[in-house]
């Protein structure tokens, strides 16, 4: 099918986006709310809007013209017999979604197709409720819905094919790159992001790292765009936290997503993020108030300094200490100093492991480019002379510092560990294809590269190094490889190769 009439129920934040975008795309588009008059202002919204792109010369006025021509409010469901596709977009209620579809399938044609734009509810839930389940799916769009260039077309159980097929080419045939995914929890895209929220909090738990330090290391060492703690605080701790609780109740208490305990008391005091002024960070105009930087040391006098030879960043560390002032020594025991950088093993294992003097040892991160931000770990015996003699060279040439205490992993392995983790069992359990999956985070988290692709590009075999470590050092089945990587390193094949066909 080819649909040319699209009905939009639903005309607050995300049903108006869904209009524009069709509206745009040459589509006739309906658009009904069940607030009287809420329709036509939000189709004048959606005007209002386009004329500001014909102002910016982005637009035509005749295009304008025609897409005026197109939109049309409906004050009642009736005017949607001619429609092809309905797309849902009201209160994420599935009582009130249920009596919609209902509501709908006795307006439209049997072949009309109806699709859900819910966020959390299960589209066969939905669909369940209908005479013709096999013509309901899911297409999801992510705010603001003509700039986030992906929709997620969700197949739930009994959705006919050709029915995934149509929503998929008529989300393209807007720009927007669809992503075909099953019918799980947070389905693709969130699913997809809960690592960098439990991670991050359970490195702020066990007291590694304060929150600014977790958003400092994966925004300018990693490239996020924004670390968990300013991401929390965007979208308010309320509302995070019950998608938090929803998407672990719905995978069966899976530990990959365990909420963290330090959420609900913060919840229950109203630190909620931007919106009430507190979250993690206090905001003053607006404007998150950041922890002072912390006082740079002078580089002792003749300091000495021992690298582990086996550390894989060694020569570049190397060159970096020696131009701080450091002297660089062959034997750890003669050493002021003794640098390890561990992949997944805390400083205090690798001194043992080593037979190195715990308070003179510290870890510097070998996964961070020493260019953008150093992550200096210390072991639970580094003595402070240590610990200042390790910050003052590496701060030398004002590169920003993060000192955090000991983790098995440093804070960029812990979270891109287990972000490439639940990529890879997104992959194994077949919700997506792999091509989707690196396509969907990208759009839509706005994260540097592809999950598994990202794997690659560090080393798949260290991801996994750090994985079985923390797993081993905590007991934590949170940590547990799955087996898309285990498999794919055991043959030294790319994260990125599919299963063999069957
Ligand atoms: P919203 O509150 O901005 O708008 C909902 C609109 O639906 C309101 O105008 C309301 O009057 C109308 N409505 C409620 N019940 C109705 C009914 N029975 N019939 C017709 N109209 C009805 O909500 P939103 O943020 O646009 O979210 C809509 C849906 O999209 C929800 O399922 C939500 O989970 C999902 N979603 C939201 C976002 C987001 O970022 N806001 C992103 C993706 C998906």
């Amino acid at each position: 099918m080819n649909p040319t009439v699209i009905g939009v129920v639903g005309a607050g934040t995300m049903g108006r986006g869904i209009v524009q975008l069709f509206a745009q795309a040459g589509h006739v588009v309906r658009c009904h709310d069940a607030q009287p008059g809420a329709a036509a202002k939000a189709v004048q919204a959606v005007l209002d809007q386009l004329t500001k792109l014909v102002e910016k010369g982005r637009l035509s006025a005749d295009a304008l013209a025609a897409i005026r021509g197109r939109i049309h409010v409906s004050e009642d469901l009736a005017s949607f017999a001619d429609c092809d596709v309905v797309i849902e977009a009201i209160v994420e209620d599935l009582d009130a979604k249920r009596a919609l579809f209902r509501a709908l399938e006795a307006v439209v044609s049997p072949e009309a197709i109806l699709a859900s734009n819910t966020s959390s509810l299960t589209v066969a839930d939905i669909a369940a409720a209908c005479e013709q389940p096999a013509r309901v799916a899911g297409l999801h769009f992510f705010n603001p819905v003509p700039l986030m260039k992906v929709a997620e077309v969700i197949a739930a159980v009994r959705t006919a094919p050709a029915v995934v097929e149509t929503l998929r080419t008529l989300s393209e045939g807007a720009g927007h790159r669809a992503v075909v995914t099953a019918d799980q929890p947070g389905f693709l895209i969130n699913h997809a992001g809960r690592g960098l929220y439990t991670e991050g909090l359970r490195v702020v738990e066990e007291q590694v790292a304060t929150p600014a330090d977790v958003d400092d290391v994966l925004r300018e060492a990693l490239g996020f765009r924004m670390g968990p703690f300013e991401l929390l605080d965007l979208t308010g701790l309320d509302v995070s936290s019950r998608v938090m609780s929803s998407i672990y109740e719905q995978f069966q208490q899976e530990p990959r997503f365990r909420p963290s305990s330090l959420v609900p008391p913060r919840v229950a005091a109203g630190l909620f993020g931007r919106k009430t002024g507190e979250g993690w960070y206090r905001y003053v105009e607006g404007r998150p108030e950041r922890p002072p930087a912390r006082e740079r040391p002078a580089v002792p006098a003749g300091v000495s300094v021992w690298i582990d030879p086996a550390a894989s960043g060694h020569g570049e560390l190397a060159t970096l200490l020696q131009a701080a002032g450091a002297r660089l020594e062959g034997e750890p025991a003669r050493a002021d100093l003794g640098i390890v950088q561990p992949w997944g093993e805390d400083a205090t294992s690798a001194a043992v492991r080593l037979g190195l003097d715990a308070a003179r040892t510290v870890a510097v991160d070998p996964i961070t480019p020493l260019a953008l931000r150093r992550t200096l770990m210390l072991t639970i015996a580094t003595a402070p002379a240590a610990r200042d003699a390790a910050l003052a060279l590496l701060a030398a040439d004002a590169v920003p510092v993060t000192v955090i205490n000991d983790s098995p992993g440093f804070i960029a392995q812990r979270v891109i560990a287990t972000i490439v983790n639940i990529a890879a069992n997104i992959a194994q359990r077949g919700i997506a294809s792999v091509a989707d999956l690196e396509a969907a985070v990208q759009l839509g988290l706005g994260y540097p590269r592809g999950p598994l692709a990202w794997g690659d590009h560090l080393g798949a075999e260290r991801i996994l190094a750090i994985l079985r470590a923390q797993h081993a050092a905590t007991g934590d089945p949170r940590y547990r490889p799955s087996a898309w990587l285990v498999r794919r390193v055991a043959l030294g094949l790319p994260l990125t190769t599919p299963e063999a066909a069957r």
